[in-house]
């Protein structure tokens, strides 16, 4: 079925031949995997068209869409051993985060959503003409094209394609060609649950397919997370028909450890927040703010921390810290990180690939290190923790003005137990989620989404509800 792209409810060959996808772990070919051509591209846009002005989608009621999630969200749940299993061997990340984070994240986005199906509302405005009566609605945007990266590919899908069929749009899903095997899972699954043919639209392929979706004078919105570069590219190009765009991109999060932070709670939510998916998350901590004063401390707590993580597949339970996604984002981080000692930066541990197969690299921790460094600016996303200090005299606002130094806006957090500056920091610095004593973690319920350069808009929470809607007035005289 991986070679198949799934267009108006069947799967059907893919006219752009296929590529491979590999297991990270052991660089070994893993599946095919289908190449939409620009005819497939088109097939599923019309499609999704149809599909969307269709009596079997347009016009079924709420309570019957809210079925067809709920029935999804409970399809993932009784596959969520097989998909847990995929997503693994096809993104590399250790299988409890899989099945506790990935998978269970997914049905639950579907549950979400489904409840708000049938609490989608629109209200009354006290307009001032005469006998007039106004009420807004809430209709669905149209075709969606929903683009997703490879560090969460189940998860982050399902963060898109639930609000969209929540609110009655159509969509077309391209994943990210390195992982995009546990979409077409689901998309399968979504068949099963029964979503009329064409509401659900799937091409695999690299990111011209992208592309194509993006400039398609048919597609009505694009949600899309991925990296800055490419957000960027995405606003020039969906500019001919004014698409909707909520993008998600980048981060470079900081962390500021205070001088009274209880430093074992601070080192672990730090190695969590640091290193899970091996740092290949968007929100990961990665520049860390720390008081003169116990910056030793949590130097040698970190890199004895790091130095006792569990490397290996991540089908294997003990694993902490599985592979890099491929063999180009290994190469990328080699090249950053190979910046740090040249720059100045001290060495603490890690710095090197390890294993004899597969894209592993060692949790890498530098000390010393200065805000102009490459280390300290560029994301990243592997697992590499830059650590430089503060004076404790500094005031607050030149710690929220060095967080602030940086072109990404997505996270950030504070470790210590004077709530007066956690908030003073809070308030101060300019992004999307601020954790205080915890690690970055999404919720359904919780808006996600960035300041600055990380990204446009908000998803999550009824922020989804807003992204895949569009606010029509309705105006109405009653008088004579
Ligand atoms: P990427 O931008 O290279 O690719 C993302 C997706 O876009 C893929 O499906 C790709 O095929 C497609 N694409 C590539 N070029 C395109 C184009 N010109 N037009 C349309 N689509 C195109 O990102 P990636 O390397 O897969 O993911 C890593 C990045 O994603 C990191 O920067 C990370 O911070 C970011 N990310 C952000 C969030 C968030 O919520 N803010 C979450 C996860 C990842």
């Amino acid at each position: 079925m991986a070679t198949k792209l799934f267009i108006d409810g069947e799967w059907v060959p893919a006219s752009g031949g296929s590529f491979p996808t590999y297991n990270p772990a052991t660089e070994e070919v893993l599946d095919e995997v289908g190449f939409a051509s620009s005819a497939d591209v088109e097939a599923a846009v019309e499609a999704a068209r149809l599909a969307f002005g269709s009596p079997a989608w347009r016009d079924i009621s709420p309570v019957q869409r809210a079925r067809l999630l709920f029935t999804l969200a409970d399809l993932i749940e009784q596959n969520s051993a097989e998909l847990a299993e995929l997503e693994t061997k096809d993104q590399g990340q250790p299988i409890g985060i899989s099945r506790a984070v990935s998978v269970t994240g997914a049905a639950e986005h579907f549950r979400y959503y489904a409840g708000w199906v049938t609490k989608i509302e629109g209200s009354t405005s006290p307009v001032s003409f005469p006998s007039t009566l106004h009420y807004t609605r809430r209709e669905p945007v149209g075709v969606c094209a929903l683009i997703t990266p490879w560090n969460f590919p189940l998860m982050i899908l399902a963060w898109k394609l639930a609000p969209a069929l929540a609110t009655g749009n159509t969509v077309v899903i391209k994943p990210a060609e390195q992982t995009p095997l546990s979409a077409i899972r689901l998309v399968e699954l979504a068949r099963k649950a029964g979503f009329p043919p064409g509401v659900i639209n799937l091409l695999t392929g690299d990111g011209s397919i992208g592309a194509a979706l993006v400039e398609h004078p048919r597609v009505d919105k694009v949600s899309f997370t991925g990296s800055t570069e490419v957000g960027r590219s995405i606003v020039r190009a969906s500019a001919g028909n004014l698409k909707r765009v909520t993008l998600e991109l980048g981060g470079k999060a900081p962390s500021i450890i205070a001088a009274d932070a209880n430093m074992d709670a601070a080192v672990g939510g730090n190695l969590s927040g640091g290193l899970l998916n091996s740092g290949q998350v968007c929100a990961a901590y990665t520049r860390f703010y720390v008081d003169k004063k116990r910056e030793d401390e949590f130097v040698s707590k970190l890199a004895a921390g790091v130095e006792g993580m569990t490397i290996g597949s991540g089908l294997d339970e003990s694993t902490q810290l599985g592979p890099l996604v491929s063999d180009e984002h290994i190469a990328r981080v080699e090249k950053l990180v190979a910046t740090g000692v040249p720059d100045g930066a001290e060495l603490v541990t890690g710095g090197k690939r390890t294993g004899d197969r597969g894209y592993f690299f060692q949790p890498t921790v530098f000390a010393g290190v200065h805000d102009d460094m490459t280390i300290a600016r560029q994301e990243i996303f592997g697992p590499v923790l830059s650590v430089m200090s503060y004076q404790d005299d500094d005031e607050l606002q030149s710690l929220i003005d060095r967080a602030n130094d940086s072109d990404y806006g997505l996270a950030a957090t504070v470790w210590t137990r004077d709530i007066s500056a956690a908030n003073r920091l809070a308030n101060g610095i300019r992004a999307g989620a601020i954790f205080i004593n915890m690690p970055p973690v999404p919720d359904m319920a919780a808006p996600w989404g960035g300041f600055k350069s990380s990204g446009w808009g908000r998803e999550m929470g009824p922020y989804s509800i807003d992204a895949y809607t569009e606010v029509k007035g309705v105006w109405m005289h009653y008088g004579e």
